[in-house]
């Protein structure tokens, strides 16, 4: 049977610090294994000399391939194109700043074994990152699972191991905006976290700053979730209800003792038409994401498998 192959996907983004001691580890851990291995870097629009360190290490290392991006088209991007070049049996997207230790590679790999479709790495603690970065990603996840349709593993960034049917059905999946921990978690299939510490960068700083984080954060909650307006159906709802009670029980009151004023009367109209114009925003909403369901172009389901009886002519 010839050698399974391992695709590792390194995205990256004025790197030139790192990309050296990350191609060490990398290589050194992955030669260890008992599959062959390619190694796709990504060079996200970098200004500084990643490419041209990278491009060092494809002329000496067979092994390695460089897809270099016309501009900084962002992480996600960088980790879709390895995603369509990558050939392996299971792919692995981990970053390059050595925050996801590579030596962990060989165990994503023997649970895959196991039977694991996805080994996706969770971050029990985070080393050197700023108590405001901590605190916002706690949060976020808090609040993305609150809102998201299927559980998206918390604290969970897009250090993982794939199985090739998933990175397949990922492959079919055309959005623009894309939120690739989501993706994986709405294809299916048998997702299995594997816990460890988030390091610290190994040199450098972050490429994520805070308008970068924004977006990411409002393509996890906006394309995994209508939830926004069902909220606005909700309070639009209860407005309108309350407005409505309200002018019932003006009316009332006033056949029954009179001297009710007239603004009173403004209120409970004044809340009836509030709720009525957000109810009927969110169910314009109901619309809208049936559109935008329609324009994501997704595949309608996933298959795993298969599994028929062969036909006449092929029983034994
Ligand atoms: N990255 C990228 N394009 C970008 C920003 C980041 O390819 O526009 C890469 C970066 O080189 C690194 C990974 O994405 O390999 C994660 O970025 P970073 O470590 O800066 O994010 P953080 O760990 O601070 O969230
Ligand atoms: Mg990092």
């Amino acid at each position: 049977m010839p050698k399974q192959l391992i695709s590792v996907i390194v995205p990256l983004y004025n790197e030139e610090e790192v990309i050296g001691e990350s191609y060490r580890r990398l290589s050194a851990v992955l030669a260890s294994l008992e599959e062959d291995y390619e190694l796709l870097f990504v060079n996200d629009g970098s200004r500084d000399r990643t490419f041209e360190l990278a491009r060092a290490i494809v002329e000496k290392d067979p092994r390695v391939a460089l897809i270099d991006f016309s501009r900084n088209f962002g992480h996600q991007m960088a980790v879709s194109a390895g995603l369509m070049q990558a050939r392996g049996d299971a792919v692995v997207i981990i970053d390059a700043d050595l925050q996801d230790p590579p030596e962990l590679i060989p165990k994503m790999v023997e649970m895959w074994h196991g039977g694991a479709e996805v080994v996706y790495g969770k971050r029990v603690s985070r080393k050197g990152e700023s108590a405001f970065k901590k605190l916002t990603a706690f949060c976020y996840y808090r609040v993305l699972d609150a809102l998201s349709g299927w559980k998206i593993p918390k604290d969970t960034g897009d250090f993982r191991l794939m199985d090739r049917k998933v990175a397949d059905a990922l492959r079919a999946m055309p959005e623009h905006n894309r939120f690739l921990r989501g993706m994986v978690s709405w294809v299916g299939f048998r997702q299995v976290p594997l816990e460890f510490e988030r390091q610290e960068r190994f040199a450098g700083e972050t490429k994520y700053p805070l308008k970068k984080m924004l977006k990411l954060a409002a393509d996890g909650i906006f394309s995994f979730s209508g939830k926004p307006f069902g909220v606005m159906r909700v309070l639009g709802g209860l407005l309108l209800l309350a407005g409505l009670l309200l002018v019932l029980t003006l009316l009332i009151a006033q056949a029954m003792w009179g001297g009710v004023e007239g603004w009173a009367y403004v209120l409970g109209t004044l809340l009836a038409l509030g709720g009525l114009n957000l109810l009927a925003l969110g169910v314009c909403g109901v619309y809208f994401e049936r559109m935008y369901d329609e324009l994501k172009g997704r595949p309608l389901y996933v298959v795993r498998q298969v599994l028929r009886a062969p036909a006449d002519g092929e029983r034994p």
